[in-house]
This record gives C-alpha cells, sequence and structure tokens, in this order.
C-alpha cells in the first residue's frame, strides 16, 4: 500500500528494547489482554498531543485516544504542570483527613453535571469507569431497594463482577456465575434492524418479563464504544425514559467513554438527547489518562448512602483533583468540545463519502469524535467483515494511523482521537483509510 503519511523519524524516541523482547516479556508474564490488536504488535514509547511514536521513532496519528481516554491529548503541557506541582508538594492522602482539592473539584465538577440536571451535586471518586458504574449500581439499588437492573445488549461497563454481570457482549462474559439481578433490553440499532419503537417495546417486554416489574436502574452508554459505536436515533431515549421511570427506575448514563466533550459541543453524551439522567458515571477523559472514575447523582439520591461506610483508599486524591481539574480547564480553555464537534462532522462527511463507493463499509455512524466504520462482506447479507477490520488495523499502522476497532464480531473500525485533532489530521485519517480499503 501507498503510504500516504508524512512519516516523521522523532530520534528521541529510541527505547532500548525490541518490540520482540518486549512483546516475548509479557506474554510470558501478563495475562493475557485484548491487545495486541495487530498482526505484529506495536511498541509506543512516546506521546505527544494527537501524535504517538513508536521505538524506532515512527510517528503515528493517534486515532484512537488510548481507548478514547486522552481527549487534551498526550502529555498536555498543562495539564503535567498541574499533575507535577501536586505531586511535589503532597502525593497521597487518604479521604480521612481534608484537603482542599477535594471539595473544589467536586464542587466544579456538579457545576458541569447540572448542564445534564440541574439537580446533581455529590460526587464519589473512584480509580476507573468499572467502580464507577460498580457503585452506582449499589447507589441505585440502595436508592429504590430494588436489585434489579436494566442495560441493553452490546453494552459494556466494566470489569468487576457486578459491572461483568451487566456487559452485554459474549466476547467478554465469562463462564462464571455472576449471581446479580440484571437483564438485557435489545439496543437501538437501526443498521442492524432495530428502530427506536421496537427497542422501546422490548425494553418494555425485558422489565416485564425478566424483572419484577419494578427496577433500581437503567443504565445506558449513550453511544456505546466497545461495543461498535452504536448510536441510537433521536427518539429512542426519551421514550425508553418514560418506560424507566414507570417501573421505578434510576436513568444512569455511562459516560466513560462519551464524556468530557467526546461527542461534540456540549460536556455529556445524554445531553444530545434531550434526557435527564440521575446518576452519570464517568472515567477515562476526566483524567485524561490519569486514573480516575466518578459518579455523580442528586442529594437525594446520594443520601441512600448515608449510614453505612463506603471508602476508596485513592479515590478523591490530590493528585486525581489535580489532573482532572486541570482537564476541565484546558477542556474549556482550547473549546475542544466545539473541535470535537467541527473536525467530528468533517471527518464523517468524508467518511460517508467512502461508504458510499466502498463495497464493504456497511454503516459510518457517530457523533463528535465518536465515530464508527461498520465492515462488512456484502452490503446486501451485511455479513460482518473481521478479517478485514484486522487487515485494516495493519495497513493504516503501517501508513502512520492508529485506530481502534470493537462490535460483538469485532468488525467495526473505532475512530476516538484526541479532541486536539485539526482538520488536516481528519484529511490524513480520511485518506489513510480509504488507501487501506482500496
Ligand atoms: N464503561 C464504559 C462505557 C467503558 O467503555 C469502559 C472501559 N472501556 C468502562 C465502563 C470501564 O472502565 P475502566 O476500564 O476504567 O474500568
Amino acid at each position: 500500500m501507498k503510504k500516504i503519511n508524512v512519516l516523521e523519524i522523532d530520534p528521541a524516541a529510541n527505547a532500548s528494547e525490541s518490540t520482540e523482547a518486549v512483546a516475548a516479556l509479557r506474554a510470558k508474564h501478563v495475562m493475557p489482554l485484548p491487545g495486541p490488536m495487530y498482526t505484529k504488535p506495536v511498541q509506543i514509547v512516546k506521546g505527544r498531543m494527537q501524535y504517538l511514536f513508536d521505538e524506532k521513532g515512527k510517528k503515528y496519528l493517534d486515532g484512537f485516544a488510548g481507548v478514547a481516554t486522552v481527549n487534551l491529548g498526550h502529555c498536555h503541557p498543562q495539564w503535567m504542570k498541574a499533575i507535577q506541582e501536586q505531586m511535589s508538594e503532597y502525593y497521597h492522602t487518604p479521604a480521612l483527613y481534608l484537603h482542599p482539592s477535594l471539595g473544589k473539584f467536586a464542587k466544579r465538577l456538579a457545576d458541569v453535571a447540572k448542564q445534564a440536571n440541574p439537580a446533581m451535586d455529590v460526587c464519589f471518586f473512584t480509580n476507573s469507569g468499572s467502580e464507577a458504574n460498580d457503585l452506582a449500581a449499589l447507589i441505585a439499588k440502595n436508592f429504590t431497594g430494588s436489585p434489579d437492573i436494566v442495560c441493553l445488549r452490546h453494552a459494556y461497563h466494566g470489569r468487576t463482577l457486578m459491572t461483568m454481570a451487566m456487559t452485554g457482549l459474549s466476547t467478554w462474559r465469562h463462564s462464571t456465575p455472576y449471581g446479580q439481578s440484571v437483564a438485557f433490553a435489545e439496543a437501538n440499532y437501526p443498521y442492524r434492524g432495530v428502530n427506536w419503537k421496537q427497542a422501546v417495546e422490548d425494553l418494555r417486554n425485558t422489565i416485564r418479563t425478566a424483572t419484577p416489574g419494578k427496577i433500581a436502574g437503567f443504565w445506558a452508554e449513550p453511544i456505546n464504544g466497545v461495543g461498535g459505536l452504536i448510536t441510537p436515533e433521536p427518539e429512542y431515549f426519551p421514550a425508553a425514559y418514560e418506560v424507566v421511570k414507570k417501573a421505578g427506575g434510576l436513568w444512569v448514563s455511562d459516560e466513560v467513554q462519551t464524556g468530557v466533550g467526546r461527542t461534540g459541543k456540549r460536556f455529556w453524551g445524554i445531553q444530545q438527547f434531550g434526557v435527564k439522567p440521575d446518576i452519570i458515571t464517568m472515567a477515562k477523559g476526566l483524567g485524561n489518562g490519569y486514573p480516575i472514575g466518578a459518579v455523580i447523582t442528586t442529594p437525594e439520591i446520594a443520601k441512600s448512602m448515608h449510614g453505612k461506610l463506603h471508602y476508596n483508599t485513592y479515590g478523591g486524591g490530590p493528585v486525581q483533583m489535580a489532573a482532572a481539574n486541570a482537564v476541565l480547564d484546558v477542556l474549556e480553555k482550547e473549546k475542544l468540545a466545539d473541535n470535537a464537534a467541527e473536525v467530528g462532522s468533517y471527518l464523517k462527511a468524508k467518511l460517508e463519502k467512502i461508504q458510499a463507493k466502498s463495497p464493504n463499509v456497511g454503516d459510518v455512524r457517530g457523533m463528535g469524535l465518536m465515530i464508527g466504520v461498520e465492515l462488512v462482506k456484502d452490503k446486501k447479507t451485511k455479513d460482518p467483515a473481521p478479517e478485514l477490520a484486522v487487515k485494516m488495523l495493519d495497513l493504516t499502522k503501517d501508513a502512520g494511523l492508529l485506530i481502534g476497532k470493537g462490535g460483538l464480531f469485532g468488525n467495526v473500525l473505532r475512530i476516538q482521537p484526541p479532541l486536539c485533532i485539526t482538520k488536516k489530521d481528519a484529511d490524513f485519517l480520511a485518506e489513510t483509510i480509504e488507501e487501506a480499503l482500496g
């Protein structure tokens, strides 16, 4: 394949270890991880904003942002400075002692969450998205007195026992009794024949048949990430909301991937759909890669946690707070959510043009810088093409572009770059995908 990228070499990015040695050591001593996604693994030793460098100094455009995490860009100077300054002052304190940053940042995050629901006021901090969803499940059960949760098929909510039970992808489920009351409703997946009316009806039926009729909560990623960027029609969430409320459930918006400006213009993905969540869970982009997760809810719902102890050793620590505070500063200052909307729709339009020409691009979907490209063997039969997705990842990597893949069949290309990418980067991204398809 013709290399269209300006492949730049960064001489400072040289690592002493060969990729083969690094891969062999990991294979021997680390439990299997989902990656490496490539036929020949990639080793990354340096990152600067939207670019990554391998051990040979080859430059890549990062089209995946460490799985939709590094929203500001790698090693963003203002974010690094905030972390470094806090680290040299005071690194770890448990929530047993007061530190000014915790309450201050919680108030700031609550102010941002009010954009989705003006009653949002109380935060809990964790280290990851899994813990955030796990804790949100506990809160919803405490508040409603009901153990039943409804999730969507194709959803991914995490890796704790609770959140694995809430994940609707066979590829991520293990042969172990999860022991939780979780029922799954159809996702509104227009490309695969589930329209919003059918999805709402299925939600109603799921609550009627697989729960006692009352539920603790309904979980939804506004646009799912791991499940292949399934993007609901505008009517689905508002109609589903009525069904959930009738069953006494809380609406939990899992914003681990869609939060922090990723879907464009707005901070939260759920704002794109006009539904007022009772709880928001978040992680990834909130720390720009520094480990943090959070749950935010209303004082009324949060009260259900009073009288029982809950604790997280690192949650709300000073460095976490400094990192997340810098994320909010930079997001505002650099208008990254606006950039995600502008560059995202520019890029999506280019990908749609490719879709019109290619026999293998079945669907292009998403919002902002959260775009999925579903690959099929044949546009009529819509047979998933996972082998083509692997090939696409290899070819685009060789040309200097890293993207992700997901979906139940592993046939959806995931384009979720740092929110600072430019239209020039988007041109390169689309051209590289088009070349690789060719
Ligand atoms: N929810 C969603 C929507 C996610 O995409 C993920 C991670 N891929 C999680 C929860 C779990 O987050 P973490 O890996 O930080 O535990």
